[in-house]
């Protein structure tokens, strides 16, 4: 089901209002699982009006008109459209009776122009207008659907709310099958890359459908296909699931839309695992990532927040000479970044210790860059892995990347394991 929302009206064109209508109306539509694939706008004009209706009725199965309902001259879209399929207008008597009723209660003479709001194409619904006096129009005619609403959003959102959207999911959507979603999540890939390795199946997607979205960090992709049932549409989902998994081995860690520390946890508390951290540029940023998942307490113990280096020396025995000093590694080091990760895993008695220290910005540290940041992580019976990241962003984007790369080597790791006993 495709549709295209046309927006009639000068004052869109010459730039003195924004198109909020097509806004509104392409949010909804999404929501309805229904594809904008055009949003026109054409000013005041019959001929051009025409056009317009022409080609959206040509590369569009729903179209959806905004603006020129009302009573002056330069309100012509019923004209313009009744026009076109060689329909006729006639007075619609409850859209009058309310006019008369409008004006009579505020004592003023009406205009006979105000009867042209009461025009509706012959043959279509009436979608009768509680905020304002303009009746809207919904028809189908040739395989095709028409909708006609006010332009003043006021009176356009209350009638396709309440009128317009109803009479969609009755006679356009009844005849089509239900969408089916599924999330699939990435970490420690940019969504170009991602794009790349799957370009082949995004190329020739038609059913189901793949859309990639990108985060901070993180990158979504929502396979969706209609089906007659759900176990139809599982089925279908599961095939393509399985085919981009084998892909991104090592990026792709969940089908659902929760974040990867979610699905840490989850792991880990599976296994048994539990993990402690150790933060130096991120600031228990890291501690604050994992403690916001529900049940993270049967996994993370507890961690230090070793700022100075005199904390990283007293509270987890980094050796001075590791700090400071003329040939010193440096607090933003590997070295360091190993002895935080296993003294934090030894003292707080865990299975995994996570450890980061760098340099966030704005400035050098240690005379080292902006953006280099070490972190570490630790096992039981296993030997330490070190990581060196070069990090672009500001303060705030290194501290983030910092954290989500810790939780994404955290991951593989023990993807990697999920065949071996960890303990
Ligand atoms: P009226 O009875 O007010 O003449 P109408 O249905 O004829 O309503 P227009 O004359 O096209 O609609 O527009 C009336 C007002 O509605 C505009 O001045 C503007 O404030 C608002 N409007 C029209 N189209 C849009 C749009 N696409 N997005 C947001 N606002 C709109
Ligand atoms: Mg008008």
């Amino acid at each position: 089901m495709k549709a295209e929302i046309i927006a009639v009206g000068t004052e869109l064109l010459l730039g003195q209002i924004v198109n909020t209508n097509a806004q509104y109306l392409s949010q909804e539509l999404a929501s309805l699982g229904i594809d904008v694939y055009f949003q026109t706008v054409v000013g005041d004009n019959t001929s051009r009006l025409k056009q317009a209706i022409q080609l959206g009725t040509e590369r569009a199965d729903l179209l959806l008109f905004t603006g020129g309902l009302g009573p002056t001259q330069d309100d012509l879209t019923k004209d313009v459209v009744a026009e076109i399929l060689g329909r006729s207008l006639h007075i619609d008597r409850m859209a009058m009776d309310n006019i008369e009723r409008f004006f009579k209660d505020r004592k003023v003479p009406m205009t006979e122009n105000n009867r042209r709001q009461a025009l509706s194409i012959d043959g279509a619904t009436p979608l009768s207008n509680e905020t304002g006096l303009a009746v809207g129009n919904a028809f189908a005619e040739g395989g095709k659907f028409y909708i006609l609403l006010p332009g003043p959003p006021n009176e356009m959102k209350p009638m396709f709310e309440q009128q317009a959207k109803p009479w969609i999911m009755q006679h356009v959507l009844t005849h089509e099958f239900p969408i089916y979603s599924r999330m699939l999540k990435f970490a420690g890939i940019g969504e170009s890359a991602l794009e790349t390795k799957l370009l082949d199946l995004i190329e020739k997607q038609t059913d189901p459908t793949i859309a990639p979205y990108a985060k901070e960090s993180e990158v979504t992709i929502r396979i969706s296909t209609k089906a007659e049932s759900e176990s139809a549409a599982m089925g279908k989902l599961d095939v393509l699931e399985l085919q981009i998994a084998a892909r991104l081995p090592e990026h792709f860690y969940a089908n659902e839309d929760v974040p990867i520390e979610k699905t840490i946890i989850d792991i880990m508390t599976e296994r048994s695992l539990t993990l402690s951290c150790a933060e130096s540029c991120t600031g228990g940023m890291l501690m604050q990532t994992l403690t916001t998942i529900p049940g993270s307490a049967a996994v993370f113990l507890g961690g230090i927040v070793c700022y100075s280096n005199e904390m990283k020396e007293k509270l987890l025995n980094v050796p001075h000479e590791l700090l400071e000093g003329e040939n010193a590694p440096g607090a933003v080091s590997a070295e360091t970044a190993k002895v935080l990760a296993e003294q934090v895993r030894m003292i707080v008695d865990t299975d995994f210790g996570l450890a980061v220290t760098g340099v966030a910005g704005p400035a050098y540290s240690e005379g080292k860059p902006v953006g280099l940041v070490y972190i570490a992580i630790s096992r039981r019976h296993g030997e330490t892995k070190v990581y060196e990241l070069h990090l672009k962003g500001n303060r705030s984007t290194i501290r983030l990347r910092s954290t989500k790369t810790v939780l994404y080597q955290l991951w593989k790791q023990l993807k990697l394991n999920e065949t071996r006993t960890d303990k």
